[in-house]
C-alpha cells in the first residue's frame, strides 16, 4: 500500500482532520521524552472510539504496517519512538472519563484521560487516583498502563498496576477484548497484569478500569536537610525498618539541589547542603504527630542539620512542586541530560550513591539524584551537553554503568520509565537468554507478526533469533 492509498483509507476511518502525515508535521512525533534518538512515522492517526483504534489497526495488520500506541509521548525511554518509520496510533483524543462508581471505588477512563485530571474530577467526593508520577499533568492513563508508572507516593500505595482492575483492549490483529473487569480477583490467569508494563506491545489499550482511593485524612510532610548523603540513606532504611511506611519518601543529592533552586519553585534550600529528604505521612490523624516526633528522632540520630513539619499547605505544596519538576529543572544547569531509572534494594542506598559518584568522577560528567528513595527507585540524571563531540555516547554509556551498578546489587535496570529502546541491551544484565526468549514467546502470543510497537523492549540479538524464526513458521 502506497503512502497516499494509506493516508487516504486512515481518513476514511477516522476523519479528515485526524491524520497528520506532512513531513514538516510529523517532527514533533519524532521522539518521546528520551531525545537521543529521532526518527519520523509514517503517520500520525487519532481515533475516537475503540471502533476507530480498531478499524485502523484492522487496516495496517493486513497490510502489514507496523504501528504504534502513543499517549503524551512523555516516555523517558524511547518506547513511542518510531524506529521503523510506523503509523502512531495517537490516543490522545479518546480522553473522556467514562463512569465512577463512588460506593465501589471505580472509574473507568479512556486512554488518553490525563493522570492529574482523574484526581481532580473526583476530589469533590474526597477522592483521588494513586499512582502519582511528576508527569502526571500531562501523561496519560494509558501511557501509564504502557509503562507500569509510579511516582513518589508509590512506596505506600504501589504503581499503576496495583491500581488497574482491567482493561479493554484492540489486539495487533484489530480483534476487541476485554480483560478482567471492574470487580478484583477475575477468575483465570492474570493477563490484565501482564499487559501493565508491556510497553505498548501487546496490542493498544482503549479503556481501563481503575480502583480510586477515599482521600487521607491527615497528611504531615517532613523535610530534612543533611550535610551527607551517607546520613540521609541511612535516615531512609532506619525509617522503613521502624515499621514507618510513609506515603512518600523522596530524596534529592547536592547536584539535584542546585538543579530544582535553580528552577521555578525555589525553595530556598542552602547552597551547601549534600541532601534533601522529603517524608510524607498520609492515613489518620490519630497517631500521625507522634509518628512525625518519630521520625524527626530518627533524623536527628543520623545528624540532620535541619529538620521541619511543614506549618502550611501553601509549604507543603512548593516543597513538592519543588521536587516534581526537577528533571525540568536540571535544565537551567546543563546543555542536556539523561534521566536513569533503576532500582535497588533500599539497605544497599549509601554504596550505590557513592559507586554512582565514583562513575560520574571517572567519566567528567555530572550526575544529580532525584529519587524516591523509599522504594529504592533511583533516577541519576546524568548531566552532558550534546554539542560536545562525542559526549552523547559518554552519557548513554555512563546511564548502562550505572544499571550495572544496579543490576550488581540485586535491584534491576527500570523501576518505572520501561526499557522502550534505551535499555535494550541492558536487558541482559538481569536476565538469562532463556528468560528473554520466553517474554518474547508471550509477546508473540499477542502480537504474532511483530507489527505492533516492534523492536523494542527486548535486546535485538535475541529478536533476531525470533524473527527468524517467526519467517519460518507464518
Ligand atoms: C518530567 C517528567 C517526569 C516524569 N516522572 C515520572 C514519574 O514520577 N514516574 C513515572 O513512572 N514516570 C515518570 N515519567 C515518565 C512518563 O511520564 C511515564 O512513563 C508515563 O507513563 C508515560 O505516559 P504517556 O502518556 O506520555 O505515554 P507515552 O510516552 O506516549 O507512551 C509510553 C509507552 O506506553 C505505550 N502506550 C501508550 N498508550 C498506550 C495504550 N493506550 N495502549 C497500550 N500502550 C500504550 C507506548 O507505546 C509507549 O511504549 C516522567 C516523565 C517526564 C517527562
Amino acid at each position: 500500500m502506497n503512502q497516499e492509498q494509506l493516508v487516504a483509507e486512515l481518513k476514511n476511518i477516522v476523519g479528515l482532520k485526524e491524520v497528520i502525515h506532512k513531513p514538516d508535521d510529523l517532527i514533533a512525533y519524532e521522539c518521546d521524552g528520551f531525545t537521543i534518538v529521532r526518527a519520523r512515522p509514517r503517520a500520525v492517526v487519532f481515533p475516537n472510539n475503540t471502533d476507530h483504534v480498531a478499524a485502523v489497526v484492522k487496516l495496517l495488520h493486513n497490510n502489514r504496517i507496523p504501528f504504534i500506541p502513543r499517549g503524551a509521548g512523555t516516555g523517558l525511554s524511547g518506547g513511542a519512538t518510531p524506529i521503523n518509520g510506523e503509523v502512531l496510533i495517537s490516543l490522545v483524543k479518546m480522553n473522556r472519563l467514562l463512569s465512577v462508581d463512588f460506593k465501589n471505588r471505580t472509574a473507568v477512563v479512556e486512554p488518553g484521560h490525563v493522570n492529574l485530571k482523574l484526581t481532580n474530577a473526583i476530589a469533590h467526593e474526597g477522592y483521588y487516583y494513586a499512582p502519582d508520577p511528576s508527569s502526571g499533568m500531562s501523561c496519560t492513563i494509558g501511557g501509564n498502563v504502557g509503562e507500569n508508572a509510579g511516582g513518589p507516593h508509590c512506596l505506600k500505595y504501589g504503581v499503576t498496576s496495583n491500581h488497574v482492575l482491567g482493561v479493554e483492549m484492540v489486539l495487533p490483529d484489530g480483534e476487541i477484548v476485554t480483560l478482567g473487569g471492574t470487580v478484583p480477583d477475575m477468575p483465570g490467569y492474570d493477563v490484565t497484569g501482564l499487559i501493565v508494563g508491556s510497553e505498548g506491545t501487546m496490542g493498544i489499550v482503549t479503556k481501563i478500569f481503575v480502583r480510586i482511593l477515599k482521600k487521607p485524612q491527615g497528611v504531615k510532610t517532613i523535610v530534612a536537610l543533611y550535610d551527607s548523603v551517607d546520613d540521609a540513606s541511612q535516615t531512609v532504611s532506619a525509617i522503613i525498618a521502624e515499621g514507618i511506611i510513609p506515603g512518600a519518601l523522596e530524596m534529592m543529592d547536592r547536584v539535584a539541589i542546585e538543579g530544582v533552586e535553580a528552577g521555578n519553585y525555589p525553595v530556598g534550600y542552602p547552597k551547601d547542603l549534600a541532601a534533601v529528604l522529603i517524608i510524607e505521612l498520609d492515613g489518620l490523624t490519630v497517631g500521625m504527630e507522634a509518628m512525625a516526633e518519630q521520625i524527626v528522632d530518627i533524623c536527628t540520630q543520623f545528624h540532620v542539620r535541619e529538620v521541619r513539619v511543614a506549618q502550611t499547605d501553601q509549604e507543603r505544596t512548593l516543597w513538592w512542586a519543588n521536587r516534581k519538576t526537577a528533571f525540568g529543572a536540571m535544565g537551567r544547569i546543563s546543555p542536556d541530560y539523561m534521566v536513569q531509572d533503576g532500582v535497588i534494594p533500599r539497605s544497599r542506598l549509601p554504596e550505590v550513591l557513592q559507586r554512582i559518584s565514583d562513575i560520574s568522577v571517572e567519566s567528567g560528567l555530572r550526575i544529580a539524584n532525584v529519587f524516591h528513595a523509599g522504594d529504592g527507585n533511583l533516577h541519576p540524571l546524568i548531566l552532558f551537553n550534546a554539542a560536545n563531540p562525542g559526549e552523547t555516547e559518554l552519557a548513554v554509556r555512563v546511564g548502562s554503568e550505572v544499571l550495572q551498578v544496579c543490576a550488581d546489587v540485586g535491584g534491576s535496570i527500570t523501576g518505572e520509565h520501561g526499557v522502550g529502546i534505551e535499555k535494550q541491551r541492558d536487558m541482559i544484565k538481569i536476565f538469562t537468554p532463556e528468560e528473554i526468549a520466553a517474554q518474547v514467546e508471550v509477546m508473540r502470543v499477542f502480537n504474532p507478526h511483530n507489527l505492533c510497537n516492534p523492536d523494542k523492549l527486548f535486546p535485538k540479538p535475541s529478536r533476531c533469533v525470533e524473527v527468524k524464526r517467526a519467517a519460518h513458521t507464518h
